[in-house]
């Protein structure tokens, strides 16, 4: 357990001790902004987020709204970006939390993390950032970022399912919460439980893999989206949805021109409308709709992903059954 902790910090530049390890990303998000809001209380109730973030952090932030927390919904641009004036501008005596996404789920697009955290700094406002997305995929650095708090989940890099970390910053400034856990002193008296110690293990291994690996799995699923994204370009009315700029290189979300028959394709493909985790709900993406798409273009779209198994074989496969499509 003590040797997974470490491989957790060294992924993010963090100490072991600032480590928690929770049951996944969905815990960590409940964890921070529950404990932070109860543990700050008397410092204000004011929390900002953005509307595109993921449902484990906009379902925390509409149940702490019941608990009388104000919170602030940023917008975000046609590109999926906030605003960095619009955050300013939102900061107010009461705000304790600003908790931004480092990439997004459905998009991919990369908030500017650097930006936030100087923002955060100057009004003396404990930033966190949703990295599950982001972390064993791209080089991140929680002091060089200034990320007070961030979550982090195994299955999103190659790890099991089920286990993901809570980053807690110590000093400059140490971060307090209140457990949504009680029962034992396990992990620092901040999530009391017998640690699950297979799981734990399986998530250290995939950080130190990552870390390994990270550029090269970079440059080779680049390859795939580029090479993707370059064939299916050629479908008029075709639009990729996101900064192109600031983006995860395996993510890739679609608006199709017209709705088209996927059945056989999902014979052989897993791709999602909207993301998995609530590609199961009725309800069109919130997060297309935040960056201005309509409800029928928002159903005529797709998320691709691509990973370090994919070949470019099987994307070639896949870009010649949309060509024909079209
Ligand atoms: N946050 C983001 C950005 C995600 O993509 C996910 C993915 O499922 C989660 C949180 C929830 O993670 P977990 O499934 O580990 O609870």
């Amino acid at each position: 357990v003590e040797k997974a902790r470490e491989q957790v910090a060294n992924l993010i530049g963090a100490e072991p001790n600032e480590i928690i390890f929770t049951s996944g990303a969905t815990e960590s998000v409940n964890t921070v902004l529950k404990g932070i809001y109860k543990a700050y209380k008397t410092k204000g109730n004011h929390i900002i987020t953005v509307s595109t973030e993921h449902k484990a952090v906009l379902d925390t932030c509409k149940y702490l709204e019941e608990e009388d927390a104000e919170i602030t919904y940023l917008n975000v641009d046609k590109e999926g970006l906030i605003d960095l004036d619009e955050l300013k501008a939102a900061i107010k005596p009461t705000t304790i939390l600003i908790s931004v996404m480092a990439a997004n789920n459905e998009t991919g697009v990369i908030q500017p993390l650097e930006e936030i955290s100087a923002i955060a700094k100057e009004h003396k406002i404990l930033f966190f950032s949703d990295a599950t997305q982001f972390i064993g995929k791209t080089q991140l650095d929680v002091n060089d970022l200034g990320i007070d708090c961030l979550s982090l989940s195994a299955h999103k890099f190659y790890g099991p399912k089920g286990i993901g970390a809570l980053y807690l910053r110590r000093k400059d400034p140490r971060v307090n919460i209140v457990s949504l856990l009680h029962g034992g002193a396990q992990e620092n008296s901040h999530r009391a439980g017998t640690l699950n110690v297979p799981l734990i293990v399986g998530l250290g291994k995939a950080c130190e893999i990552a870390k390994a690996e990270m550029w090269d799995n970079n440059t080779e699923v680049s390859k795939l989206r580029a090479y993707f994204e370059h064939q299916i370009l050629d479908i008029e009315g075709l639009r990729i949805n996101g900064s192109t700029k600031n983006r995860l290189y395996n993510t890739s979300n679609i608006t199709f021109p017209r709705s088209f028959d996927i059945k056989v394709l999902l014979q052989e493909f897993a791709f999602s409308s909207g993301s998995a985790c609530s590609s199961g709900t009725a309800e069109p993406s919130h997060v297309l709709k935040s960056m201005g798409l309509h409800n029928d273009e928002i159903r005529n779209s797709y998320r691709f992903s691509f990973g370090k198994f994919n070949t470019l074989d099987e994307v070639k496969r896949l870009t010649n059954h949309l060509l024909s499509a079209f």
